[in-house]
């Protein structure tokens, strides 16, 4: 018993060196390679990634400064869903909203007319966060694509827009936004206002 053992432990070892070469080995190979520079500084990086992460989980930075990373990832993700939402803007197709107002999926309803729907935001950026939208596309698949014949609906929304903020409570401020386009990180093309409040706004927005 003692004996498998030792060889055990022994061949455990053996694989070690053997392990240790192969490494070395291939870093050899590595430096004499084309890709050389790139691979050290993949390395590197890893090992910088790595100390951050390790260092973090010691000392954990202040709260404001892992918000404002999360805000990056965030903002990031959004360019990219926006960009990819962008290629289907004159299909025609129906977006989520269309569901929204035929009541094929639920949202809260915070305010409806004849003409226009307002419900909360599933992704609220405020403590009060509605989107106010036309039930009635007529093309206006963003603010950008507005022609004569939409001056009516749009003055309606933005009227909407203070109802909803009056019904929320937020009158004495708050925020109306339209993203227009994929720089804008317009993400369903269904003309939409955001309206904001309940927290105080900075200018300018990101
Ligand atoms: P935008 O990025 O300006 O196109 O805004 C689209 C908004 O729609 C985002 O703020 C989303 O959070 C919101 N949204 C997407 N799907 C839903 C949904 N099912 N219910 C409520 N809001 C939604």
């Amino acid at each position: 018993m003692y004996t498998i053992i030792i060889q055990y432990r022994s061949l455990q070892v053996c694989f070690k060196y053997m392990a240790t070469a192969a490494i070395h080995s291939f870093h050899f190979h590595l430096l004499k390679g084309p890709a050389t520079v790139r691979a050290l500084s993949t390395i590197k990086t890893s090992r910088i990634e790595f100390s951050i992460r390790h260092t973090q989980r010691l000392f954990p930075l202040p709260l404001h400064f892992r918000r404002a990373m999360s805000h990056v990832n965030a903002r990031n993700d959004e360019e990219a869903s926006a960009k990819a939402a962008a290629a289907n803007v004159d299909s025609g197709a129906p977006t989520i909203f269309d569901k929204i107002i035929a009541k094929e999926i639920p949202s809260t309803i915070v305010y409806e007319d004849e003409k226009v729907l307002a419900f909360r935001d599933i992704n609220p950026q405020a403590p009060v966060h509605v989107l106010v939208i036309p039930k009635f596309r007529d093309g206006l698949t963003q603010l950008g694509k507005a022609e004569a014949r939409h001056e009516e609906i749009l003055g309606h929304l933005l009227y909407a827009s203070k109802i909803v903020a009056e019904k929320e409570g937020i009158l004495d401020g708050f925020r109306v936004v339209i993203n227009s386009g994929p720089t804008a990180c317009q993400s369903v093309y269904h003309l939409h206002l955001h309206v904001l409040g309940g927290r105080q706004m900075k200018w300018p927005p990101g």
